[in-house]
């Protein structure tokens, strides 16, 4: 890159399309390769640049609603073969998935960080994420999708057994803060449900949703199954919820609310991740040092752009200085950087408008009266889009990063008096994702959680006890979203259920000429005996 070109902040990204001293981020045959899969015949592209530097990385082919159209009658055509083949070769397809993901994991974590800038051991969790997700669902496959049977309406002459029927082809709309764990995560349990995919991951990401698009076909998945589409939100997105017979979207609040509106019109199921102000408690009773540790990881992880972090740290009265002693230090201690290296603590936000939102709110919050305790100040010297951990003292109802969301590396201080009072503000605002409870005594933790509403609560732990723990549904309350990703539930999102009753002997009607009155007798008789009999 030449030196001029040096700060893509003030310069704009070299583009060696027009600029013959920049260079690509990245192969331009590897990226042709990974981008060969997105059903494009706009002849249009996005250009799409890295965090790191402002390297181009690639020219995306973007996708029309004819293209759109076009990749759900592909998925249609494989998902009935797909849906139709046994259950436990389904299962161990994404078993190989998770080796493969695992063998490849240098090369998804170096596409991760090219692409959003974030620090290469926040890249390496999404690639354990992904590999757990497989594994849970393949190992738990029987126990979530076999038929069972249940209680007829009269015993022995009713049998009753439940189905579970895949929906067909489910939308996947992702954002860009976790490339390759929102990209996967959700279409893996759809695949093993018997459904296709047709996904939409957002624009900044796209390449390393494609490389995971290429591993599930070297796992062995059919390759129309998992089907591609590039471009903007409004459109491309709208196109899938118009073609698609379920959603499952992760993104902010408000594309959350239109795309409910847009499935509640066609009368279709969605599923919606969305943001949240996740609260942290640091009881009196906390370890002050663990707590202040499992906090930097709670709000720094990703520089904050993910969804479960923290962005307000309530903090007991008695424990206050102390924790915020420690914590301040160990934020000040952190390694930042833009690069591919290991050693980063914490790594860039991805784009110009993140860093914009992240200025704003700090620039907003001092200007109402916060006080920076440390951080808040944007560091181009190491990269364009780079900002510092930042903790706020001092924040009120007034500013603008009191009760919205920054998505950034941000985090409000408050000091508690009672626990009452803790669990009160923490469920104050319209979001409802995640919160942490830290205290040395569990039960006490597990207590305070019941209380939060959040649709998940970690106690001594950010947010990976739930998030790794993949039993454990996740997702969140209020206008943090609606229904569950992990769990049972993250996979029954993806089928109907059908009953089927077979009725034997007698008919569920009056025998032999009796009357409808003396019908009633004898069923009433019946309904009376079988609730004596404990039957439900
Ligand atoms: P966003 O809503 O702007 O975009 C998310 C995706 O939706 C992108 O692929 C985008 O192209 C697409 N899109 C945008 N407008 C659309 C429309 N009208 N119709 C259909 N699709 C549309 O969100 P973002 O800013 O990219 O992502 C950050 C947000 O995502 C934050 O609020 C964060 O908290 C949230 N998030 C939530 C979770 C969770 O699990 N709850 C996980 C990650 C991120």
């Amino acid at each position: 890159m030449s030196e001029q070109r040096a700060n893509p902040l003030t310069d704009g990204p070299a583009d060696p399309e027009h600029d013959s001293t920049a260079a690509y981020g990245l192969d331009r045959s590897y990226v042709a390769a990974l981008t060969r899969r997105i059903v494009s015949t706009t002849g249009e592209t996005r250009a799409v640049f890295s965090p790191i530097g402002g390297a181009p990385l690639a020219h995306v082919p973007q996708s029309g609603a004819g293209d759109v159209s076009e990749a759900f009658s592909r998925a249609r055509h494989a998902q009935a073969a797909w849906a139709a083949t046994p259950l436990d070769e389904r299962a161990a397809t994404l078993l190989r998935l998770h080796d493969i993901l695992l063998d490849r994991q240098e090369e998804l974590i170096d596409l991760v960080v090219w692409e959003s800038g974030k620090a290469r051991k926040d890249a390496y969790l999404e690639v354990a994420h992904v590999a757990l997700t497989a594994r849970y669902y393949a190992r738990t496959a029987h126990e979530h999708l076999d038929s069972r049977r249940v209680g007829g309406m009269f015993p022995v002459l009713t049998r009753a057994e439940v189905h579970r029927v895949p929906k067909g082809v489910v939308g996947i709309i992702s954002p860009w803060n976790y490339p390759l764990t929102m990209a996967l995560c959700d279409g893996l349990p759809a695949l093993l449900a018997g459904n296709a995919v047709v996904a939409k991951p957002d624009a900044q990401t796209m390449l390393t949703a494609l490389l995971a698009a290429q591993l599930l076909d070297e796992a062995g998945f059919p390759p129309d199954l998992w089907q591609v589409v590039a471009g903007p939100g409004p459109e491309v997105g709208g196109a899938i919820v118009a073609g698609a017979d379920y959603v499952c979207f992760t993104g902010s609040t408000a594309t959350g609310r239109t795309i409910a509106r847009q499935c509640a019109e066609r009368l279709i199921g969605c599923s919606l991740e969305l943001g949240g102000k996740n609260p942290m408690l640091v009881l009196r009773d906390a370890d002050v040092h663990r707590a202040a540790e499992g906090a930097v990881r709670a709000v720094f992880s990703n520089a904050g752009q993910l969804c479960v972090s923290m962005e307000r740290l309530f903090v007991a009265d008695q424990v206050y200085d102390r924790f915020v002693d420690a914590f301040v230090s160990r934020t000040q201690a952190m390694t930042l950087g833009a690069s591919q290296d290991w050693s980063v603590d914490m790594g860039s936000l991805i784009s110009q408008a993140q860093l914009d939102t992240v200025t704003r709110h700090v620039e907003d919050a001092v200007a109402k009266g916060a006080r920076v305790l440390t951080g808040g100040r944007a560091r181009p010297d190491l990269g364009p889009f780079v900002y510092e951990p930042t903790v706020l003292e001092g924040v009120s109802a007034d500013m603008e990063c009191f009760g919205k969301e920054t998505f950034g590396p941000v985090v409000s201080l408050y000091r508690f008096h009672s626990e009452d009072e803790a669990v009160e503000r923490s469920n104050d605002g319209m979001y409802g994702l995640n919160a942490s409870v830290w205290t040395r005594d569990g039960a006490r933790g597990r207590a305070v959680a019941r209380r939060i509403r959040c649709g998940t609560v970690n106690v001594n732990e950010a947010y990976g006890a739930t998030f790794g723990s993949l039993g454990a549904p996740m997702g969140g309350m209020r206008e943090s979203g609606m229904g569950r990703r992990q769990g049972a539930e993250g996979i029954h999102r993806y089928t109907e259920v059908q009953s089927v009753a077979t009725q034997r002997l007698v008919p569920i009607a009056p025998l032999f000429g009796m009357s409808e009155e003396t019908n009633a007798k004898v069923l009433t008789a019946s309904l009376r005996l079988l609730n004596k009999l404990g039957r439900a």
